[in-house]
């Protein structure tokens, strides 16, 4: 069930809707325009690779980069300044990145809402029909439920992806202190949109041996980038929020055990209590 007083667009989805989009409606293209359309980082992962651009390049040429829910930093696609206030990758002949197109765009006339994030998955899913006005695919096409959509639109790992990155943009930054915060957050921006330079700082900083990891995966996150944005996601939940996602080495535990004794720190390292900004993060 919708809450009272929703967007007038959002409709309750009772047994399934009927939709068709293709090039033959008369509104073709009409929703690929002045939209608001936020990136999570599977959609750029899957954007700049169909493009071949670099997270650097792709950010240059079509993003804005705005704080978005509890002041993470996430990139938004720049619509063209033309009349239209068309999405820059989109032609006459309907969207030139079809194939990785971001969630938002393959989700609709679908809505999804999930509760209770965590690495382990959602607890609760619920579907929910958007209908904009311009859009004339609910007047024809056959009928689908909820998954028979998502199957079709590949949507799977799309919404596998974004659970997995909800447990870190639902949360705020947990410290007071704005220099922390900033550091914080200029840390969340690299290691979720900017996969080369977090394999970088993994590599620098020697992340795979500090935690305990498979040697097979230590192996393939040097070439896998979707691997590497899930351990991305992890590593922030542990350096961040001080989540058990990750598990120190003992003998590592024990060396900065010692080494924090020595300075005098009571705290020394996640997951037992959030990490502070020494030692694990960009020039500290
Ligand atoms: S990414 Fe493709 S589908 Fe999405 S708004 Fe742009 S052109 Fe349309
Ligand atoms: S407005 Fe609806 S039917 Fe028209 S192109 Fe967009 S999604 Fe397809």
């Amino acid at each position: 069930m919708l809450p009272p007083n929703m967007d007038k667009r959002f409709q309750e989805l009772k047994e399934g809707f009927s939709f068709s989009c293709h090039p033959g409606v008369p509104c073709f293209n009409e929703c690929c325009r002045k939209l608001t359309l936020w990136l999570t980082p599977y959609d750029f992962l899957r954007l700049r690779a169909n493009l071949g651009l670099s997270s650097d390049e792709f950010l240059d040429r079509y993003c804005t980069v705005e704080h978005g829910q509890n002041g993470w930093p996430m990139p938004r696609m720049v619509m063209l300044d033309n009349e239209r206030e068309t999405c820059p990758l989109v032609s006459e002949k309907g969207c030139t990145v079809y194939p990785d197109r971001p969630g938002a765009c393959r989700t609709y006339p679908l809505g999804r809402a999930t509760k209770g994030g965590t690495q382990a998955g959602i607890n609760e899913e619920g579907f929910f029909l958007v209908r904009e006005e311009h859009c004339r695919g609910f007047e024809e096409g056959p009928q689908w439920t909820p998954q028979d959509w998502i199957k079709d639109q590949g949507l799977e790992t799309y919404f596998h992806m974004n659970d997995l990155f909800m447990p870190l943009l639902t949360r705020q930054a947990p410290d007071p202190n704005p220099q922390v915060i900033a550091k914080k957050m200029q840390m969340f921006f690299m290691a979720c949109y900017k996969l080369e330079s977090f394999r970088k700082f993994l590599n620098q900083t020697r992340l795979t041996e500090i935690f305990e990891l498979n040697p097979n995966r230590a192996e393939i996150l040097q070439n896998n980038d979707l691997e590497l944005l899930k351990f991305a996601f992890q590593w922030l939940q542990f350096s961040i929020f001080g989540d058990a996602t990750l598990t120190v080495k003992p003998e590592v535990k024990k060396r900065m055990e010692e080494k924090a004794k020595q300075r005098g720190m009571e705290q020394p390292l996640g997951p037992v209590g959030p990490m502070g900004p020494q030692g694990m993060f960009p020039g500290s």
